[in-house]
C-alpha cells in the first residue's frame, strides 16, 4: 500500500509516497519538502513502546510464553517500562557480535554518565530480581504464596453471555480456509449490502470450534456442511467476541485432523462511511451526485466485508460473484467470466477463481467507470479505469503500467500470474494506492495525468506509485510476509523497487534525488528514541496500523539499497528471484529473504548476520572517522546516533551494545575520482572500533559513504572536517551531487545532536553560491527554512528575517537566473520550482509581481495551460494572498476535474496567512463538503507550517479528535501524520505539557500511540535545539 499521498507531494522529494500526501510545503519544497534533520519536524510516524505493548526485539512471534506474560503483568504492576526488557533482549543479540572495547575517539561516556549508568543498572537489576520472583507469588493479607498453577488462559464472554472458545487476538490454526465462494449484493440506494460466503475448510488439528474474523456484519444464517457421512447442512450457532473482531462456532462433536467442511454464512451490513472495508464514495457527474462502492482491506478490514480468516498467512483461493444494477459495472481481482441477468433487472457478474492469496488483497468495486486498455506482449490485459469524464487523463498511467509490468516480469523472471491487471482511480481514497492483486486502486490525483497542466513532478509521482504497486504483485502478493511484524518485507521492497525500476525504465524521471531525500527523512525519524526496529512485534489492530510508517517503507528500502551495493546487482537479483520462486503463493519471515540470498552461489555467508543488525535494532550508526595523516591510517568507531542528549532525555542514555555490520565505502585524496571503480574502496566494519591502514602515503583527506548509499552518517574529526569544507569551497565538483547533499544533511543532523556546532553546520552552506545542482540546494533549503520557521514561531521576527536574508544571499543569483517557463531537464525544472517558491514566499525580487501578473491573466481565462505547470502552485499561492484571489482559486477548485491541478490549488489555499480561511478549509474537509475528507491530513499538515495556521490546526485536532479517529481510525497513517504534523512546530515547555496533557486525557487511546511519543520527542528536540543554538545563530548571522 502507499500510505497516503497528495499529488503535491509529487513534488515532494521525500517521496515517501506515503507521507507525501500529508506534506504541505510549497512547491519549493517540492523537492525537498521538509526539514528533516532537525528536531523539528520529522515526519514519519514512529513511536516508542507503549506501556500496553510488549516490545520484544527480534521476537517474531506474538504469542508470549507464559513466563513472558507473567513478566509483563508483573512489570506493569511495578510501573516498569517494557523498554527495559527490549533492551536486555537487544543486548543479548549484540553480544553475539564480536565486540571490542571502545578504544578511541568515539564519544566516550563521561564519568558522570558512567556513574548514572551504573546506578540505573543497579535499579534495573533490583527490579528484575523482584520481577523474577513476583510471578511465583500471590499476594494476600498473609503475604506471598506460591502459585499452585501456571498461567491459565482466561476465556472471554461472547456478546450473548456464553463463553467464547478462543482467548487470543491471533486466530487458532486448527482449522484453515482453502477456498471462499463469495456472493455480494451492494445496494447503492440503501447504502447497505448482503453477502453469502461459503468457506471450504481443512482441519489441521482435532478441535471442537471454528474461530474466524467478522466485524460489524449481521449474520442471519449459519450452517456447516460436513464431508463426513451425509453432506447435509446443519444449523450452527454463532458466538461473537467484538474486542477481537472474532466469531466462533462451537460444535457438539470434534472436527478431526484431515477432514474438510464447508461453513456457510449469510449476512448483511452497511457500506462503511470511512475509507476501509466495503465503503461508499460519491462524486459529481454533470451536476448529479453519483455513488460507488469500493474496498480497502489492508491491513485488517476484509473482516468488515465478509467473515474470513483475516490474517496474511491464511491464504486461500476466491470465487467472487457480484450483483449490480444495469448502470454500474463491477470489478474484482480476476477477469469476469460471465454476466447473468436476473428477473428484477439486476445482473450478476461471476469472476474467475483467483490464485491462492491473502484476504487483505481481495478487492471489488461497483461503479459507473470507463476504461482504456492495452495488452502486454505476454498477453496480460492492462486497463486503467476512472469516472467517465476523466477518461482523457488515463493514457499516461496505462503506458507506464504496461512498460513496468514487462520490466518486472523480466527482472523477477516470473510471469505475472493473472490474465488481467486493472488500475482504478477511486474518488475517495485514504491511502495513496493499494496493491490488491489484479485490481490496484489509487487516489485520482496520483493516477490521472494531463500533459498540458500536470507538472513534471506529477508525472514522476504517478510513475513512482505505479512502480511501487506493480512491484507488490510479486513482493507482497505472490510472496507475503507471514505476519505484520515483517511488513517491511512488503513495503521496504516495493519502495526500493519503485526507484530501481524507474531508473531503468524511465531514466529521464531522475528518481534518484527523490530516493536520497527520503533516506534523509527517515533517518531523521530513526534518530529518535521513539523509533523502532524494522521487524517489531505487533498484535492488535492499532499496532498493526502503526507499522505503516516510514521505517517499514523508507528504511526498508534504504537497507536494501545498501545490501544491493554490497552484493552487486546481479547477485542481488538472483537472490530475489530465488526467494520469490522458493516461496511463491506462500508466506515468509525476514530470515527467509536472507537465506535465499545466501543460497546464491558465491555469496558471503555473513549476509544474514549482517542484515540482522539492521532489521532487529532500532536506529542507525554514526561512524566517527579520524584520519592519521602521519601514520597513514584511519581510525573508525561506530555508535548509535540519537539526537536527544542524555541530559534532556534520561531514557536516551547511549547504549554501547548497539552494533552494526556496516559495509563502508570511501575514497581518499590520492584517488578521488569515484567514477573510476579503482578509486572506490570498501571496508566491512563489524566492531565498535577499527583501523584501516592505508597503502598509499600522504593521504590528506578521506570521504566515506559514497553517494549516501549506506544507512549511516559520518562524523569527521575536526581536521578532516576542515579539509572537506575547504574542498567544497574551492572545488565542490570533487564530490558527487548526492555526496554534497549528504555533507549538508549530516552536518545539520550532527549539529542538532550537539556533535558539532551549528556554526560548523552553517559553514557547510557557504559554498552554495557556487552550487547549481538540485539535490544539495534543496537539502540546504530544507535545513535553513526549518530553522526559519522555528524561530519565526517563537516570535523572534528579527532573527527570522536574518535567516531569510542569509538564504537570499546565497541563492539570490540563482533565483535571478530562473525563467517562468517549463523549459529544461527534470532537474532544472525541479530547481526552478523550488527556488521561485522560496523567492515569492520571501517577497524577493520581482517574484511576487511576476506571479501576480500570471495569476491575474489566469483569473480572466481560467486556462490552466496558460501557466507554466511547474510553477502553478507558486502562482496560485501569490494570487490567493488576497481574499478575492483566494476565492477565485476556491471556485475553480470546486468545479475542476483535473486532480493534479486541484492538489496544487488546495496547497496554495492552505498556505494562506488568513487563519479564518484555514479553519474554514479544515471544517469543510472534516464534513466532506467542498473539500474531500481524504485531504484533511494534508490541510492540517500544511496549515501547521504557517504562522497563521499552526495554533488553529492544533486546536482543531483537540476539538475534533473523536471525529478524526472515527474517520481515519486510531493508529492509521493519517492519524499518525495529524498528530506529528500539528505539534511539530512547538518548541516550548508549555506546549510540550499541553500536548502531553491532551493525549493523557484520552486514557488508553492517546499516550500509548507511538506517534504521540514521537510528537513529544520532536517538541523536546525543538526545545533542545533552541536552548543550544539560538545564541550561536544570532552571533553567526
Ligand atoms: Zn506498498
Amino acid at each position: 500500500m502507499e500510505p497516503g499521498f497528495h499529488s503535491e507531494r509529487a513534488q515532494l522529494p521525500r517521496n515517501m509516497i506515503e507521507n507525501s500526501m500529508f506534506e504541505e510545503e510549497p512547491d519549493v519544497v517540492d523537492l525537498a519538502k521538509e526539514p528533516r534533520l532537525h528536531p523539528l519536524e520529522p515526519d514519519e510516524v514512529e513511536y516508542e513502546p507503549r506501556s500496553s505493548r510488549l516490545l520484544v526485539r527480534g521476537l517474531g512471534e506474538h504469542d508470549l510464553e507464559d513466563d513472558e506474560e507473567d513478566y509483563e503483568s508483573s512489570a506493569r504492576l511495578l510501573g516498569m517500562s517494557f523498554m527495559n526488557r527490549s533492551s536486555s533482549h537487544r543486548n543479548n543479540m549484540a553480544g553475539v557480535y564480536n565486540q571490542e572495547p571502545s578504544g578511541g575517539f568515539c564519544s566516550l561516556s563521561s564519568a558522570r554518565t558512567v556513574l548514572v549508568g551504573a546506578f540505573v543498572v543497579v535499579i534495573i537489576l533490583s527490579i528484575a530480581m523482584v520481577v523474577y520472583f513476583l510471578p511465583k507469588c500471590t499476594f494476600t493479607k498473609e503475604g506471598c504464596h506460591k502459585k499452585n498453577t501456571t498461567l491459565t488462559l482466561v476465556y472471554p464472554l461472547a456478546t450473548n453471555g456464553q463463553v467464547f472458545p478462543w482467548p487470543k487476538v491471533r486466530l487458532p490454526t486448527a482449522v484453515v480456509p482453502v477456498h471462499y465462494d463469495l456472493t455480494l449484493h451492494p445496494n447503492l440506494t440503501t447504502m447497505s449490502f448482503t453477502g453469502i460466503v461459503k468457506i471450504s475448510l481443512l482441519v489441521k488439528e482435532d478441535t471442537n470450534n471454528i474461530t474466524l474474523h467478522s466485524f460489524d456484519l449481521k449474520i442471519t444464517k449459519a450452517t456447516i456442511t460436513s464431508s463426513k457421512g451425509s453432506s447435509q447442512q446443519k444449523d450452527v450457532q454463532i458466538l461473537e467476541y467484538r474486542p477481537h473482531h472474532q466469531i466462533a462456532i462451537k460444535l457438539d462433536s470434534m472436527l478431526l485432523n484431515g477432514e474438510t467442511h464447508i461453513l456457510n454464512l449469510e449476512y448483511s451490513a452497511n457500506l462503511s462511511d470511512g475509507f476501509s472495508g466495503f465503503y461508499k464514495s460519491s462524486y459529481q457527474d454533470k451536476n448529479k451526485t453519483r455513488i460507488l462502492a469500493a474496498t480497502q482491506f489492508e491491513p485488517t478490514s476484509a473482516r468488515n466485508a465478509f467473515p474470513c480468516f483475516d490474517e496474511p498467512a491464511f491464504k486461500a483461493t476466491f470465487s467472487i460473484k457480484i450483483i449490480r444494477e444495469a448502470d454500474h459495472i463491477s470489478l474484482s481481482n480476476t477477469q469476469k467470466d460471465a454476466t447473468t441477468p436476473f428477473a428484477d433487472g439486476l445482473f450478476q457478474d461471476t469472476f474467475a477463481k483467483s490464485v491462492k492469496m491473502s484476504t487483505y488483497l481481495v478487492a471489488f468495486i461497483v461503479a459507473d467507470l470507463k476504461n482504456v486498455s492495452q495488452a502486454t506482449a505476454s498477453g496480460t490485459l492492462v486497463s486503467v479505469y476512472a469516472v467517465p469524464d476523466k477518461m482523457d487523463q488515463m493514457r499516461y498511467a496505462l503506458e507506464s503500467a504496461v512498460k513496468l509490468l514487462k520490466f518486472y516480469e523480466d527482472f523477477f523472471n516470473i510471469s505475472y500470474p493473472l490474465k488481467k491487471l486493472d488500475l482504478v482511480a477511486v474518488p475517495d481514497f485514504e491511502a495513496g494506492a493499494m496493491e490488491n492483486w489484479g485490481l490496484i486502486t489509487f487516489r485520482e490525483a496520483i493516477l490521472l495525468y494531463e500533459e498540458e497542466t500536470a507538472s513534471i513532478l506529477d508525472k514522476q509521482t504517478i510513475s513512482i506509485v505505479i512502480a511501487h504497486e506493480l512491484a507488490h504483485q510479486w513482493f507482497g502478493n505472490l510472496v507475503t510476509m507471514e505476519w505484520w511484524n515483517d511488513l517491511w518485507l512488503n513495503e521496504g521492497f516495493a519502495t526500493f523497487m519503485e526507484y530501481f525500476s524507474l531508473e531503468k525504465v524511465f531514466p529521464k524521471l531522475k528518481v534518484a534525488d527523490r530516493f536520497l531525500t527520503t533516506r534523509f527523512k527517515v533517518m531523521e525519524k530513526d534518530s529518535m528514541n521513539s523509533s523502532h526496529p524494522l521487524s517489531t512485534s505487533v498484535e492488535n489492530v492499532e499496532e498493526i496500523e502503526e507499522m505503516f510508517d516510514s521505517i517499514s517503507y523508507q528504511k526498508g528500502a534504504a537497507i536494501l539499497l545498501m545490501l544491493q551495493g554490497f552484493l552487486g546487482e546481479t547477485v542481488f537479483q538472483k537472490g530475489i528471484e530465488r526467494y520469490l520462486n522458493e516461496h511463491k503463493y506462500g508466506n515468509t519471515k525476514t530470515e527467509d529473504l536472507w537465506n535465499s540470498i545466501i543460497d546464491v552461489k558465491n555469496v558471503d555467508l555473513n549476509v544474514k548476520e549482517m542484515m540482522n543488525t539492521w532489521t532487529l535494532q532500532a536506529g542507525f550508526p554514526m561512524v566517527t572517522v579520524k584520519l592519521d595523516t602521519t601514520a597513514s591510517k584511519i581510525h573508525l568507531c561506530q555508535e548509535r546516533f540519537l539526537r536527544m542528549s542524555v541530559s534532556q532525555e534520561p531514557s536516551s542514555s547511549p547504549d554501547s551494545s548497539y552494533l552494526w555490520h556496516i559495509p563502508l565505502t570511501y575514497i581518499t585524496s590520492s584517488c578521488s575520482d569515484y567514477t573510476q571503480s579503482k578509486c572506490i574502496k570498501t571496508w566491512f566494519l563489524k566492531n565498535k572500533t577499527d583501523i584501516i591502514y592505508l597503502k598509499e602515503p600522504n593521504v590528506t583527506w578521506v570521504k566515506f559513504n559514497l553517494h549516501m548509499n549506506g544507512y549511516y552518517i559520518v562524523h569527521y574529526e575536526e581536521s578532516t572536517f576542515k579539509k572537506l569544507l575547504g574542498l567544497l569551497k574551492n572545488n565542490h565538483l570533487v564530490f558527487s551531487d548526492h555526496d554534497r547533499a549528504a555533507f549538508i544533511n549530516n552536518a545539520f543532523i550532527l549539529a542538532s545532536a550537539g556533535k558539532i556546532t551549528v556554526k560548523q553546520a552553517l559553514s557547510m552552506t557557504k559554498y552554495m553560491k557556487n552550487e547549481n545542482n538540485t539535490a544539495p540546494i534543496s537539502e540546504t533549503l530544507i535545513q535553513l527554512r526549518h530553522i526559519y520557521r522555528l524561530v519565526q514561531k517563537r516570535g523572534m521576527l528579527q532573527l527570522a528575517g536574518r535567516v531569510k536574508k542569509y538564504i537570499i544571499d546565497i541563492f539570490g543569483d540563482l533565483i535571478n537566473n530562473q525563467t517562468w517557463s517549463n523549459n529544461g531537464s527534470l532537474s532544472e525544472r525541479q530547481l526552478r520550482s523550488i527556488l521561485l517558491d522560496v523567492a515569492c514566499d520571501y517577497n524577493y525580487g520581482d517574484c511576487v509581481q511576476k506571479a501576480q501578473g500570471l495569476f491575474t491573466k489566469w483569473e480572466m481565462t481560467k486556462k490552466m495551460s496558460d501557466l507554466p505547470s511547474d510553477l502553478s502552485t507558486t502562482i496560485y499561492s501569490v494570487g490567493a494572498r488576497e481574499v478575492k484571489g483566494w476565492e477565485s482559486v476556491l471556485n475553480v477548485y470546486n468545479s475542476l476535474k483535473l486532480e493534479t491541478e486541484k492538489s496544487k490549488m488546495l496547497r496554495a489555499m492552505t498556505k494562506s496567512s488568513n487563519a479564518k480561511q484555514l479553519i474554514w478549509l479544515m471544517y469543510q474537509s472534516l464534513h466532506h463538503s467542498i473539500i474531500r475528507t481524504q485531504e484533511l491530513p494534508f490541510i492540517l499538515a500544511t496549515a501547521s507550517r504557517t504562522l497563521a495556521g499552526y495554533l488553529p490546526a492544533w486546536d482543531f485536532v483537540k476539538e475534533n479528535w473523536d471525529d478524526l479517529v472515527e474517520k481515519f481510525h486510531l493508529g492509521s497513517f493519517p492519524i499518525q501524520a495529524i498528530i506529528i504534523k500539528t505539534t511539530s512546530q512547538f518548541s516550548t515547555k508549555s506546549h510540550e505539557s499541553e500536548v502531553q496533557t491532551f493525549f493523557d486525557s484520552l486514557m488508553d487511546k492517546g499516550l500509548q500511540l507511538r506517534a504521540v511519543q514521537e510528537a513529544l520527542e520532536i517538541i523536546r528536540l525543538n526545545i533542545q535545539w533552541m536552548d543550544k543554538n539560538l545564541k550561536n545563530l544570532e552571533v553567526w548571522l
